[in-house]
């Protein structure tokens, strides 16, 4: 007896999870999304709000040039639905298993049409890009989301991508998008607003990673120590720019949260100029929706902190 009661649960057990497997596709989860830097996981769960949440992939220290893969990271990509990158430009440690993705499963931002883009700077102060020049892969400047359309075009897109995995959401995915893109709206004419003092004070950078955020807003940007963080100048590139700060060209030069500050320090010794620090990855702010809205005004405070009273 107790046997045939125990089967007869198991039926009905086993009747009760095939019902839940056939169902399970119209619950519809929110899809699993990994985003690979601060910036643009901001701008995701700003889309996402009140769904799901975006999985960080790079903690805020680490720089996204010179990041390698952990196993967990690869865990996560592989289980996502959806994986959100800048390009290959960018996160460089990503290329092969970026090609290796189906389309279906990853959106990359650099290619999007209609997205602003500048190229690497060559001229003056600007370091020349290191080995072959306008190789295949080239897509410029990969520093997308300091131009606030850029991050209007990426909430977009990340709305519409969202909205075809999981249509049940789609019209809170496309309300939310709205609303984060009145925001940008709102950031952007702050930042007009804050950074036209500054805008003709020259200053000199670590990095060429700012130029879409100083054409937006007219800054008066006369070099940088290096195209990207992983490449060191060298003496006479030092020298150079050491020269110019010396001779006043420039009145504030900016490090990085994820350099030493050393480099900038020597440069700046024995010279009027003054040194500050831009933070163009939001690692001193705290992951989620603010985060971009907080890493784009703390950018522009430092700037005007240093580059004013000149
Ligand atoms: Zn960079």
């Amino acid at each position: 007896m107790n046997s045939s009661i125990s089967l007869q649960f198991l039926r009905r057990t086993a009747t009760a999870i095939t019902i839940m497997v056939a169902v399970a596709p119209a619950l519809a989860a929110p899809p699993d999304v990994a985003v690979t830097i601060k910036p643009v996981h901001s701008l995701v769960a700003a889309v996402m709000h009140g769904a799901g949440e975006p999985y960080l992939l790079l903690p805020g220290s680490v720089s996204p040039h010179d990041y390698a893969l952990r196993p967990s990271d690869l865990r996560h990509i592989r289980n996502a639905d959806l994986l959100i990158w800048v390009g290959p430009e960018l996160e460089t440690f990503l290329r092969k298993l970026a090609a290796d993705t189906p389309v279906a499963k990853i959106l990359t931002l650099q290619t999007l049409p209609g997205l602003r883009q500048s190229e690497p700077r060559r001229a003056g102060l600007f370091a020349a890009p290191q080995g072959s020049e306008g190789g295949d892969n080239h897509h410029g400047d990969p520093h997308i989301w300091l131009d606030i359309d850029n991050a209007k075009m990426i909430v977009q897109a990340v709305a519409d991508r969202l909205g075809s995995f999981d249509p049940t959401e789609a019209s809170r995915y496309r309300h939310n998008a709205e609303q984060v893109s009145a925001r940008l709206d709102s950031l952007d004419a702050e930042l007009v607003t804050r950074l036209q003092p500054v805008r003709h004070t020259p200053y000199v950078v670590l990095h060429d990673a700012y130029q879409l955020f100083e054409n937006r807003y007219g800054l008066s940007a006369v070099g940088a120590i290096a195209v990207s963080p992983q490449q060191r100048a060298g003496a006479k590139r030092l020298n150079q720019i050491r020269n110019a700060l010396q001779s006043g060209t420039a009145a504030c030069v900016f490090s990085e949260p994820q350099i030493p500050a050393k480099i900038v320090a020597t440069l700046s010794a024995d010279t009027a100029v003054r040194t500050g620090v831009l933070d163009p990855l939001g690692t001193q702010v705290a992951a989620g929706p603010n985060a971009y809205f907080a890493l784009m005004k703390n950018l522009a405070g430092a700037i005007v902190d240093c580059l004013q009273d000149n």
